[in-house]
């Protein structure tokens, strides 16, 4: 039984509210924070139970040490954005308190994500007794479990990872993106880096598309190759992998726009001087469009994301295909949110769970795959993301 903060009440933080809410036999008492208190409060009015809400402003150390010294809890969930890692961990630092998130931390002025500040912490970590558990959402998240068992159960040696993440959903709205908008665009717009030969390797962003026919009716769909922040903790701690990389589905449509707002500059993230203002555009572009909390009635379709692992097995050269087919409508009738913020919040509560029960838990900074992916997985497929392992096979190379 323990007491959680969670810090973040938008789409993912809405998820992760309701499912820490169904398990009230680890959550027994449960915080929501955010910077818009009225958000805190929409989404406990969502949930049979008690749900206690509070405002807080992430980027203010002082703010969150005094919030988590009042609320005494066991562990924090930082559910906000990217930019927010590093306060949050100096607050539970600062309070003796363990740390989960669900993206690396990433500047607020560069379009650069990386795990080199967040492993920084390790010794303090350490130190204090405390620990941090990085990237505890799909992709960053399962996608590392996956590799981890794909290692212990299926090849004696991994030599190439395709990591894969399609969203076959659809919202029918002209342009929207399934999570936060500024996040989204920064990700995709970034040059493009795959791992391959014991170095990252820079290609144009978008720039290198594969068709790659998705299992269970959802078929051939186009994928683009992107720099997602998973390749490098898995190649730092499964250092066979020669080649790693990841690759995203986008309908035609999405890229026609995503060009056309880069060409006139709205997807800029320095700021502009407008009519005696200071305006950064990507923040005013995210303010325009549907806010992806709202996508969830409109949204129906599946999400198929998963990894594919080749190397070799008893001398042999072989692969094997592990993945999640997870529901748009689904998630909607269960949680009131649309799949993409589903298959995120899932595994954050997993996480928490993880740690909450001691099957994982160890001072210091640690990423997913470092851990047994076993148990993790053992309660994600009754909490809602089922695992398909395709042992074999012959999917094509990427
Ligand atoms: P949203 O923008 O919907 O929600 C972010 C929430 O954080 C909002 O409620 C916002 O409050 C709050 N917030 C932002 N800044 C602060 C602050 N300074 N202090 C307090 N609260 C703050 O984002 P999502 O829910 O879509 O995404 C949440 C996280 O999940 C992001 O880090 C994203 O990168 C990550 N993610 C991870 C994925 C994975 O698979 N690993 C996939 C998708 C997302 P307010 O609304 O009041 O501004």
């Amino acid at each position: 039984m323990s007491k959680v903060l969670i810090i973040g009440a938008g789409g993912v933080g809405q998820v992760v509210t309701h499912k820490c809410a169904q398990r009230r036999d680890i959550f027994s008492e449960i915080t929501l924070a955010s910077r818009t208190k009225s958000k805190c409060d929409t989404i406990a009015a969502q949930i049979n139970g008690p749900i206690k809400t509070m405002q807080v402003d992430a980027d203010n150390v002082p703010e969150l040490v005094a919030l988590i010294q009042a609320e005494k809890p066991q562990l924090v969930l930082n559910i906000a954005l990217p930019y927010q890692d590093l306060t949050i961990m100096d607050a539970c630092l600062a309070t003796g308190v363990d740390y989960l998130d669900t993206a690396n931390y990433e500047p607020l002025d560069t379009a650069k994500f990386e795990y080199s500040w967040q492993w920084a912490y390790q010794e303090r970590f350490k130190a204090a007794g405390i620990m941090a558990l990085l990237g505890s959402g799909f992709d960053p998240g399962v996608t590392n479990v996956y590799t981890a068992l794909a290692a212990k159960k299926y090849l004696d040696v991994i030599e190439e990872l395709d990591i894969i993440d399609a969203n076959a959903g659809s919202h029918g709205l002209p342009f929207a993106t399934n999570f936060n908008p500024e996040i989204n665009i920064r990700e995709v717009t970034a040059p493009c880096r795959h791992w391959e030969n014991g170095q990252f390797v820079e290609t144009p962003a978008l720039s290198t598309k594969r068709v790659f026919d998705f299992p269970e009716g959802i078929g051939p769909m186009n994928c683009y190759r992107l720099y997602h922040e998973e390749m490098e903790s898995i190649v730092k701690h499964i250092p066979t992998i020669k080649k790693a990389q990841f690759w995203m589905t986008f309908s035609d449509n999405y890229l026609k726009h995503l060009e056309v707002l880069q060409n006139v500059g709205m997807t800029r993230i320095d700021e502009v001087e407008f009519q005696g203002q200071k305006i950064v555009p990507i923040q005013f572009l995210k303010a325009l469009l549907p806010d992806p909390g709202t996508l969830g009635p409109l949204t129906k379709g599946k999400t198929c994301i998963g990894v594919i692992a080749r190397g070799y097995k008893d001398g042999k050269r072989k692969q094997v295909y592990i993945y999640n087919i997870c529901d748009h409508q689904a998630c909607y009738q269960e949680v009131q949110s649309q799949a993409i913020s589903y298959t995120t919040g899932v595994p954050a509560v997993v996480g928490a769970i993880m740690m909450l029960t001691g099957k994982w838990h160890a001072p210091g900074v640690w990423n997913m795959e470092q851990f047994d992916p076993e148990p993790f997985l053992d309660v994600l497929g009754p909490m809602g993301l089922p695992t398909v392992v395709i042992d074999g096979g012959d999917w094509p190379e990427l």
